[in-house]
């Protein structure tokens, strides 16, 4: 990863001219490589988008605007492009032109804060959960202490989760509900087909060279790693398809770091690290409980805020005993659940991240 971060910046280096140039927000007036934008707009229910696609583009950084009800963000898309996009939950008029390599946008009588606040009638959208158990099938992840396998402790957990969080009210699905193998891209391509609004991939660990005494919870969410360890974890668990993937997808995860979904991710991961911990700790000492940043493949492609759980470690035979028992897995399915409820509690400002727009995004 290390190789790949140093050719990402050594591409930006060299590539002054595909840079945009900023000159005001409001109107927006920026420089661009070329003339070549392409403008749609994405209506639905509750938002309504302008975007502006600008080719072979790089920002130095991530922007975001407020004026009135309107959001206005500029970010990286994918490698190429350079996406601006001005959003609201109410149809909004703007003007732009292009001419010699600049984009000027103009937003046009900005809808102003109505007197009265309209009653809300229709009750909160269900929020949905997809839970992710990781491997299965031919792959059976991690394997332990007693010839404990990875992908039979996290199915257990997951089915327990979705009968918690069903029970509440979410609508959840799960990538696997059976002891079979999908492909690691299939995952987040799932969790985004199903508009999901939290992903969650459940692991156990496995120490290195089967070291007994590693034991803990780790809650991971998707960033360049923190550490070593956090990237050689990311490894084992990528070795599935990351062999795979060509140079195009790998800078796709380096670029597709979004700030908005790494922010609510992280405080996702904290939520659910403190919940699991302390349901757990009403019975059972829990020596360490961590988040921890890492490139995991199986996050990188999810539209929505994703945190992948290392349960424990199958090779410390205390833990792996735990792991396998129907006692702990229900305490750690239901410090998962409570996580979720507090993280969407005091999100009441939970948006829509940046890049969910309604294109597949599998393709990247
Ligand atoms: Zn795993």
């Amino acid at each position: 990863m290390k190789k790949l971060l140093f050719l990402f910046f050594f591409t930006l280096l060299f590539a002054k001219d595909y840079y945009i140039h900023i000159k005001s927000f409001a109107p927006l007036i920026i420089k661009i490589p070329s003339n070549n934008v392409k403008h749609f707009i994405i209506k639905d229910k509750d938002v309504y988008k302008e975007v502006f696609d600008i080719k072979n583009a790089i920002t130095p950084k991530f922007y975001k605007k407020r004026f009135g009800k309107i959001l206005l963000r500029i970010a990286q898309f994918n490698p190429k492009v350079v996406r601006i996009v001005y959003s609201s939950n109410k149809k909004f008029n703007l003007n732009y032109s292009i001419q010699n390599k600049t984009l000027k946008i103009t937003l046009n009588n900005l809808p102003k804060k109505s007197k009265k606040t309209p009653k809300k009638t229709l009750p909160a959208p269900k929020k949905i959960i997809v839970i992710d158990p990781g491997h299965g099938g031919k792959d059976p992840g991690g394997i332990g202490y007693n010839k404990i396998y990875e992908k039979d402790i996290v199915l257990q957990v997951a089915l327990k989760l979705k009968k918690i969080l069903q029970n509440q009210g979410y609508k959840v699905y799960l990538t696997r509900s059976k002891d079979k193998f999908i492909d690691l891209k299939e995952r987040p391509h799932f969790a985004n087909t199903k508009k999901a609004d939290l992903f969650i991939s459940l692991h156990c660990n496995i120490a290195y060279h089967h070291k007994r005494n590693i034991q803990g919870l780790e809650v991971y969410y998707l960033s360049p790693a923190d550490s070593k360890r956090a990237l050689e974890i990311a490894k084992q668990e990528n070795q599935e398809s990351l062999g795979n993937l060509n140079f195009k997808e790998q800078m796709a995860i380096l670029t597709f770091l979004n700030t908005d979904k790494i922010m609510l991710s992280k405080t996702f991961a904290f939520d659910v690290k403190n919940s699991i911990a302390s349901e757990i700790r009403k019975f059972y000492s829990l020596k360490r409980a961590e988040v921890r940043a890492a490139p995991f493949y199986v996050l990188t492609g999810t539209q929505m805020p994703a945190i992948l759980i290392e349960m424990g470690y199958l090779t410390n035979p205390k833990e792996a005993k735990k792991l396998a028992s129907k006692k702990y897995q229900k305490l750690i399915a239901k410090g998962i659940a409570k996580g979720i409820n507090k993280f969407f509690s005091t999100k009441t400002k939970f948006k829509i991240p940046f890049s969910q727009s309604h294109k597949p995004s599998h393709s990247r």
